[in-house]
């Protein structure tokens, strides 16, 4: 049987990541490993992962390296060869790149490519400075240009909409900054194994996915 592509989708915060994941999953069959969706999962299960992270969460601390690897390895190694996987939101950092290496080593063979969604950062700030959520329901949405939270309602249930202070100006500023230094580097991590595929991101999400498949020879 074949086996299935191993992916990395990678970019920064705003580059559309988890919507070309679920676009790639849906036409390659492959698992969606998004790093966050598994925070929560393993934080509201209450496992044994979870509660370690758990730990330096409540001390208000960063969850460490090792606690991050262990609760991504115990997924990725969980899917099939047939299976094949993407990845959204890991590696972040060289460290977390050379201990997957080393895993997936031991299981066969390595990350077959590493798609990489490059948005320049005037994007990027409207993008993520324009995303507002509805107090009363949670709903997320993307102000557009000229459009203001105070005259704008939820889309589902008519509730006010405001901006988490993830969200607002300074956050953001600083999650690009903390891509530009601890995640970038990455990038050269893939290219030296000759697996990275460079895709402007600006254009729509139908493009972004036509130059992805394009780049993958799907
Ligand atoms: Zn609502």
């Amino acid at each position: 049987m074949a086996q299935g592509l191993r992916l990395v989708l990678f970019g920064p915060p705003g580059a559309g990541k988890g919507t070309q994941a679920q676009l790639l999953r849906d036409s390659l069959k492959v698992t969606h490993i998004s790093s966050g969706d598994l925070f929560r999962h393993h934080l509201g299960q209450g496992t044994e992962l979870g509660l370690r992270a758990k730990e330096y969460m409540n001390k208000g601390e960063l969850v460490p390296d090792e606690v991050t690897i262990d609760i991504i390895l115990d997924k990725i190694l969980s899917v099939s060869d047939e299976e094949g996987f993407i990845l959204d939101g890991f590696p972040r950092n060289p460290h977390q790149a050379e201990e997957l290496e080393k895993a997936l080593n031991g299981k066969s063979r390595n990350i077959d490519k590493v798609v990489h969604i490059e948005v320049s950062e005037p994007e990027l700030l409207r993008r993520l400075g324009g995303r507002y959520v509805c107090r009363a329901c949670q709903a997320p949405h993307a102000l557009g240009e000229g459009e203001d939270a105070a005259s704008k309602k939820c889309d589902q249930c008519g509730g006010e909409l405001y901006q988490r202070d993830d969200d607002g100006p300074e956050a953001v500023k600083k999650r690009i900054e903390v891509y530009n230094q601890e995640t970038m580097p990455v990038l050269g991590f893939y290219r030296e194994r000759g697996v990275l595929a460079d895709i402007p991101g600006d254009n729509t999400v139908g493009q972004v996915n036509k130059q992805v498949m394009e780049a993958l020879g799907a």
